[in-house]
């Protein structure tokens, strides 16, 4: 795949610098797979990887997935099988709405079949008797779970701590399903390193998820999830974190959106501002990509 050698990988990591972090004497670095590629980044990235090496090695011409109306996962799957020379299908929740909002317009030129069904119909995504039902009506396919969130997934989230050349004390995500989360507790093979994910919407039930993901039999690393900075639930902002995205551009020239990475800075600084970090801690936040999300903020474009 020679379009695999066109990526930037491994991403690049970036520190920060601010007056805050220096009077609490914290090194806070983030690290860049928003950069990976301009559409197929961060977190979709390393879950598709190995489901589309694996869909090769199968021989499947056609990848049938599931998401909302503004899916990263379906958008950079859509964008890779057009790169790859696969068929896709997105199975989208809810009706559809015309014109197509700019990610499932995307999707549609990239040549996705987009197949809208009910969000009561989408319960069943993954029922095998509505999977079997979907290869009758569309063909054969290789199925890829929502968000990407299989074992195919876990490995190449897993790939992304094989990068980091230095030690971290604490390594920060965002969490929606706790997919990476649990991929990057579950893989760890550093000493001394935590992980400290942040929820990007209300869900009291994500730790005993994750423990239900966990295989006890290996190690795991010390994990926490920080429930505190959702701002309403999943893809809502406030005027607070639209300001501080814009700011953090300015300063920075990172690029945050609000759905993701800008809940997990903020936590981050707010964290640092409460003394929860040890003096002397190295951070490093990863930035999951999911740049596209933005364009449907347009009070941020
Ligand atoms: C999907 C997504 C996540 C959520 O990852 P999980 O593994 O489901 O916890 C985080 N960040 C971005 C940018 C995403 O697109």
């Amino acid at each position: 795949m020679s379009f695999l050698s066109s990526l930037n990988l491994p991403s690049p990591v970036t520190q920060i610098e601010n007056s805050l972090l220096k009077e609490k004497k914290i090194s806070l670095f983030i690290k860049r797979d928003e950069l990976i590629h301009p559409v197929i980044q961060g977190n979709k990235w390393r879950k598709l990887k190995y489901n589309l090496l694996n869909a090769k090695k199968n021989n499947k011409s056609t990848l049938l997935s599931f998401g909302g109306a503004y899916s990263n996962h379906l958008h950079a799957l859509a964008a890779a099988g057009n790169q790859l020379n696969f068929k896709t299908i997105g199975i989208i929740r809810g009706e559809a709405h015309h014109p197509l909002n700019p990610c499932l317009q995307d999707m549609k030129n990239w040549n996705m079949q987009l197949k809208f069904i009910s969000r009561l119909e989408y319960k069943q995504k993954t029922s095998p008797e509505f999977i079997q039902q979907l290869k009758q009506q569309m063909g054969d396919f290789y199925l890829i779970p929502e968000g990407g969130n299989n074992a195919s997934g876990k490995k190449g989230c897993a790939e992304l701590l094989t990068e980091l050349k230095e030690h971290y004390d604490t390594i920060c995500c965002e969490v929606g399903s706790g997919t990476m989360l649990s991929s990057l507790i579950h893989n760890n093979t550093k000493p001394h390193t935590d992980f400290l994910g942040f929820a990007v919407m209300k869900n009291p039930q994500l730790e005993q998820e994750i423990e239900n993901s966990l295989n006890y039999i290996e190690p795991v690393s010390p994990w926490e999830i920080n429930h505190k900075y959702h701002f309403g639930g999943f893809a809502r902002t406030t005027p607070e974190l639209d300001d501080f995205i814009k700011n953090f551009k300015e300063k920075f020239n990172i690029q945050l959106e609000p759905v993701y990475s800008g809940k997990m800075l903020w936590g981050i600084l707010d964290l640092i501002k409460q003394d929860y970090f040890k003096t002397g801690s190295r951070i490093l936040a990863i930035h999951g990509g999911g740049l596209q999300g933005l364009r449907g903020f347009k009070q941020l474009l």
